[in-house]
């Protein structure tokens, strides 16, 4: 989607770092990390949020799922990570693109 920040990201028309990336999936740093480890699992596809998936998604979302243990130890979290959804304005979602964020490490927000 041209207008998608999360997309553009992908198409690399916005920088930003990158942790890992493969035919599926995009993993970056969250440009304001809420915990001294925070990033992004984004789809390749444009993906609006959870609200948005559909059975045809279930392969993408197995990989993303996962992945994640693997992409929280390259971070240096061995010893557990959090992972957060946010849906919708109800759920306090800001970008509209599918994402999973991974917390770990010092400060790190949420359930304790
Ligand atoms: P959410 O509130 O779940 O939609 O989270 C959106 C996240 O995207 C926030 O943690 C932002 O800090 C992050 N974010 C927004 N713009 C960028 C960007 N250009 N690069 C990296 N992360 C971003
Ligand atoms: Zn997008």
């Amino acid at each position: 989607m041209t207008d998608c920040i999360f997309c553009k990201i992908i198409a690399g028309d916005i920088p930003s770092p990158k942790v890992y990336e493969d035919e599926q999936i995009f993993v970056f740093k969250d440009i304001s990390p809420k915990a001294s480890v925070h990033i992004l699992v984004i789809p390749k596809i444009h993906i609006k949020s959870l609200d948005e998936l559909a059975s045809e998604h279930q392969t993408l979302i197995s990989h993303m799922m996962l992945k994640l243990p693997e992409l929280a130890r390259s971070q240096g979290l061995e010893n557990g990570f959090r992972t957060i959804i946010n849906t919708g304005p109800g759920g306090g979602q800001e970008v509209d693109h599918l994402h999973i964020h991974i917390l770990g490490g010092k400060n790190m927000p949420g359930f304790n």
